[in-house]
């Protein structure tokens, strides 16, 4: 049998997925490692498209999604984003995965470089990858509050490089990037000519400051802007999400979307479209929850000496388990077999020194599952350390 190319099998595992099928096999394990609302998706958004499949919405879509959908998310994207767009910059896509993926693929080709955070959703790299681009880290330092710092970012940048990929809320440091950071990132691609990647799947999870769409700030072709509907709506399993483009660019990311998937489910399409276009309260309920969630898991964390940093958007918060003297991932896998709590490892987002102290913790998981999750995290470190506990 032929080979398959040593790309593909070189391809790593999502670490974050690692750690989840271990917990999958350890039923009543405390579950903190994945971005999963712990909220039904809200009811009338179900209620919607249960009445459009039994109507007969069961059907194949425009590739690049429904009408009706596509004018809900330009209104969208005005209201709450402050961009200007029109239908025929947008595509819909089956969940935002696969709507950056698609993004990627029609910008990266071998022997092109992407510039994608080290620490970063690890699917960033694989889809790169996937693409046959080579990925080029630039660093998130926690002493500059997980800001990317052009002067980082700079050096890098080769006559190669043709995408910067920038992700404000962040997943898994839960930095939201100032509008200066957001500015300066926007004229370091405009004067490398370098196509600008914002994931802004986290758009509408913002605790504290403000969340800027690159898009807002200057109407530019190079910008490409991302979104779903998983985070939040707590629409995860429906796989629905969009990515914004000019129109040249969106017409080929429709053709990659159209290869990979046709459209996105019919009967999803009409529960966004529900979700874009009922009642707000529910994002308000669940964006106070996990702020809620984020400031008792912080104070709690902060008095055992364990908080990395505060993080001001997004759901997720990473917790400083060095005192334990082990690396990231062996903590979590031992937490995992020892105490049954899964969270995912720092090694799962990038390499440096960052990724080896810390563990993501996702807020998106019950109060109740927190509080004893981070109790067992809490003890495991004691137990590990040779140093005394925390002020505490
Ligand atoms: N971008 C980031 C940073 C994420 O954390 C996720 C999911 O965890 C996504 C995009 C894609 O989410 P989905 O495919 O569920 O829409």
């Amino acid at each position: 049998m032929r080979a398959l190319p040593d790309s593909r099998r070189a391809l790593p595992h999502s670490g974050i997925r690692e750690v989840v099928n271990e917990a999958l096999r350890r039923p009543g394990c405390i579950r903190l490692e994945v971005g999963e609302p712990n909220f039904a998706t809200p009811e009338h958004i179900v209620q919607a498209a249960y009445e459009a499949a039994r109507q007969g919405a069961t059907k194949y879509t425009a590739t690049a999604g429904l009408l009706s959908l596509r004018e809900a998310i330009c209104a969208k994207l005005r209201a709450v984003n402050g961009i200007t767009a029109n239908v025929e910059q947008i595509n819909v896509s089956a969940g935002g995965v696969n709507g950056i993926a698609a993004a990627l693929t029609a910008l990266l080709e071998r022997g092109d470089e992407a510039l994608i955070p080290d620490p970063a959703w690890p699917n960033y790299a694989m889809q790169a990858e996937i693409a046959g681009a080579t990925v080029v880290r630039y660093p998130l330092q926690p002493q500059r509050g997980f800001q990317p710092d052009p002067g980082d970012i700079e050096p890098l940048i080769t006559p190669r490089t043709k995408a910067l990929v920038i992700n404000s809320p962040c997943n898994p440091t839960g930095a939201v990037f100032s509008r200066e950071t957001v500015a300066a990132l926007l004229d370091l691609a405009q004067r490398h000519d370098l196509y600008l990647v914002a994931d802004e799947c986290y758009d509408q999870l913002v605790y504290e400051g403000a969340h800027i769409s690159p898009a807002a700030l200057c109407l530019d072709e190079r910008i490409i802007s991302c979104f779903t509907f998983s985070k939040t709506y707590a629409m995860t399993g429906w796989r629905v999400g969009y990515v914004v483009a000019a129109a040249p660019l969106a017409d080929v990311i429709t053709r990659i979307l159209e290869a990979n998937v046709s459209c996105a489910a019919m009967p999803a399409q009409r529960a966004a479209e529900a979700a874009l276009l009922g009642p707000q309260q529910c994002v308000e309920e669940m964006a106070a929850a996990y702020d809620s969630r984020r400031r008792r898991v912080c104070a709690y964390l902060s008095a055992h000496g364990l908080l990395g940093y505060v993080p001001q958007g997004a759901f997720y918060v990473m917790v400083d388990v060095s005192r334990s003297g082990m690396k990231a991932r062996d903590f979590a896998f031992g937490l995992l077999r020892q105490h049954g709590v899964a969270v995912a490892p720092g090694t799962a987002f990038g390499s440096s020194d960052s990724a080896q102290r810390h563990v993501r913790v996702s807020l998106a998981s019950a109060q109740s599952d927190l509080d004893e999750g981070l109790a067992r995290l809490h003890r495991y470190v004691m137990e590990h350390s040779a140093t005394p506990a925390g002020s505490a």
